[in-house]
């Protein structure tokens, strides 16, 4: 514990707290709040320009250039890097928000840096070269002896994680076992199991870098709980926490996920390991106070304002064959409120499936099919400034990660984490929360502070003094903010075709992969621009 820290509440303290605190206001939600609560981050109105407005005429004058990419998340800005250093020097990007970085957008309340969305990337492995190369240039990693070495001041800092497990902190987030007790056997068996699966199956992350075979598709067929349930994997706390990882990396838990992807999340990076085993301690994570968008601002500046353009809802997108062979563009320029056309001689379109089937006139089929198929899932992301310290229970010291034991919520991570200050106060939390399909509507209908509500209520069992001493939070919601790698969707027959289209309009997106992580967008980016390069014919450097 810092010296500095806030008093801590010991358990029978803060049980005795928790009761005044009910006593003096009836309860976190019944007093009128000290705090207020608003939507950030995106402009609902430009999202659903689509679906709400026909196609308007083109009024604004035409622009032409070389390559354009539609879409400036993960996907869209490794694809727009990859065509400048193949030596495309008219590359262009639209994007719809004013800054481009997508789910990976970084925000500031109260002058300090918080995330929007993605907030860590574990170390890349092998399979995922882009990403080694691009934390290489950005000088996350460098190599000694023949191996990848990161920058310690960018791995997250101890203690990573605690879990508020039977009213205490513990560290890490697996349940606790005792020695000798079913639930650490269980631990071991699907340790093993895992680690069986990595080594005759075959994992890799991008998963398109492994091998697929009858066995990894028997695996997709089911979902991850029915396995588990299949394999007598039964003890309440490992469900819990297998459930917490599906609905953290994937948006939904182990009865909505297949059992590939169950498989997936573990033997594709980390494995899983039972407590006491010689890996037990978690893979260290690269993250940083306004999350992955330190790595998305730094691909933008590299791109240049005067190629990246912000405030550009694309509508249509049209491949032309023949002489003219090239693509066109409709783009409604938000600031000045009316549409351009632009043409080019190949384009990129790095949109969710959902939105590059509706903009892509005369779609392939197989993104058509892949998009129909795809389930996505809403989540809402909540930065909550304190007005002071709050106070500590017993137990594991304050974390990076901090997750409640068996609630539907994630969390929350201190957005400060990484700031080494040792008198730092802990005053913005950024709580994440996965939502089940059925809600999507309600981040619409409901107010910000209905919402920020729920987190309050929620988070309150773990710091009953939150609702004293919030001052603000700001949420994001997303709609459709990624792909539920439900059963039967990793092995799709469109992924294959859409990872093969010829031609000079390409699509790039973590829905590609059907799994939205860092290191799928990424690869789909690289290798859509190659593709577009070939349909060029223009060498790859
Ligand atoms: C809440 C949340 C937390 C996450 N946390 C992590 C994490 O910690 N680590 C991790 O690896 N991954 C995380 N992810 C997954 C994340 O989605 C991927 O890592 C990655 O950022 C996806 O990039 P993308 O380019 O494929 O997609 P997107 O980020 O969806 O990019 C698509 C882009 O297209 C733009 N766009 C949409 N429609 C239009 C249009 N009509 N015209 C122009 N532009 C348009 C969007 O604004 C966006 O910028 C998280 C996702 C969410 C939602």
């Amino acid at each position: 514990m810092r010296p500095d820290a806030p008093a801590v509440l010991t358990r029978r303290a803060c049980l005795g707290a928790a009761g005044l605190l009910l006593a003096g206001c009836r309860g976190p939600s019944a007093e009128a709040p000290d705090w207020t609560a608003r939507w950030v981050g995106t402009d609902l109105e430009r999202g659903h320009r689509l679906r709400d407005h026909g196609l308007p005429p083109a009024s604004l004058p035409a622009r032409r250039c070389g390559v354009l990419v539609l879409g400036g998340g993960v996907a869209g800005l490794t694809a727009a890097r990859r065509l400048i250093q193949a030596g495309v020097d008219d590359v262009h990007l639209l994007e719809l928000e004013d800054s481009a970085g997508g789910n990976a957008r970084g925000h500031e309340v109260g002058g300090q840096p918080c995330p929007l969305g993605a907030h860590y990337l574990p170390l890349p492995g092998p399979s995922a070269r882009e990403v080694q190369a691009l934390l290489e240039e950005l000088g996350l990693l460098r190599r000694k002896n023949g191996r990848w070495v990161a920058d310690e001041r960018h791995l997250c800092h101890s203690p990573q994680e605690r879990l508020f497990y039977d009213g205490a902190w513990v560290e890490g987030l697996l349940p606790p076992a005792e020695a000798g007790s079913a639930r650490l056997a269980q631990y071991r068996r699907l340790s093993q199991q895992v680690s069986n699966a990595r080594q005759h199956l075959g994992f890799a992350l991008p998963s398109h870098r492994a091998r697929w075979t009858a066995d990894h598709a028997a695996l997709d067929g089911q979902t991850f709980a029915a396995w588990l349930d299949a394999q007598g994997f039964h003890d309440p706390g490992l469900r819990w926490y297998l459930d917490y990882c599906c609905r953290d990396d994937y948006g939904a838990d182990s009865r909505r996920v297949s059992a590939w992807a169950g498989l997936h999340y573990f033997a594709s990076r980390h494995g899983f390991h039972a407590p006491g085993d010689d890996a037990a301690e978690r893979e260290p994570v690269l993250t940083w106070p306004e999350g992955n968008a330190w790595i998305t601002r730094r691909m933008a500046s590299a791109i240049g304002s005067d190629r990246l353009h912000g405030g550009q809802t694309v509508l249509q997108v049209r491949s032309d064959r023949g002489p003219q062979a090239g693509v066109q563009v409709l783009a409604w320029d938000e600031a000045l409120g009316a549409a351009r056309s632009w043409s080019a001689q190949a384009a990129v379109l790095a949109l969710p499936a959902h939105v590059a089937t509706r903009v892509w006139a005369d779609a392939p089929k197989a993104l058509t099919a892949l998009a129909a198929a795809t389930p996505t899932a809403p989540w809402l992301v909540a930065n909550l400034r304190l007005k002071a310290p709050l106070l500590e229970r017993v137990g594991a010291e304050p974390a990076w990660d901090n997750v409640p034991f068996g609630s539907p919520g994630l969390g929350y991570v201190d957005a400060g984490h990484q700031d080494l200050r040792p008198d730092r106060p802990r005053m913005l939390l950024t709580a994440y929360r996965a939502l089940p399909e059925g809600e999507r509507g309600a981040l619409l209908t409901q107010s910000a502070h209905a919402w920020a509500q729920r987190l309050v209520d929620e988070l309150s069992s773990l710091h009953p003094d939150l609702p004293q001493r919030l001052a603000e939070v700001h949420l994001m919601r997303y709609g459709h903010a990624m792909a539920i790698p439900a059963p039967g969707l990793r092995g799709h027959p469109a992924r294959p075709a859409l990872r093969q289209l010829g031609g000079r309009l390409q699509w790039a997106h973590a829905d590609l992969a059907g799994c939205s992580v860092f290191e799928e967008a990424c690869a789909a980016g690289a290798e859509a621009a190659e593709r577009c390069l070939r349909a060029l014919g223009r060498p790859a450097r």
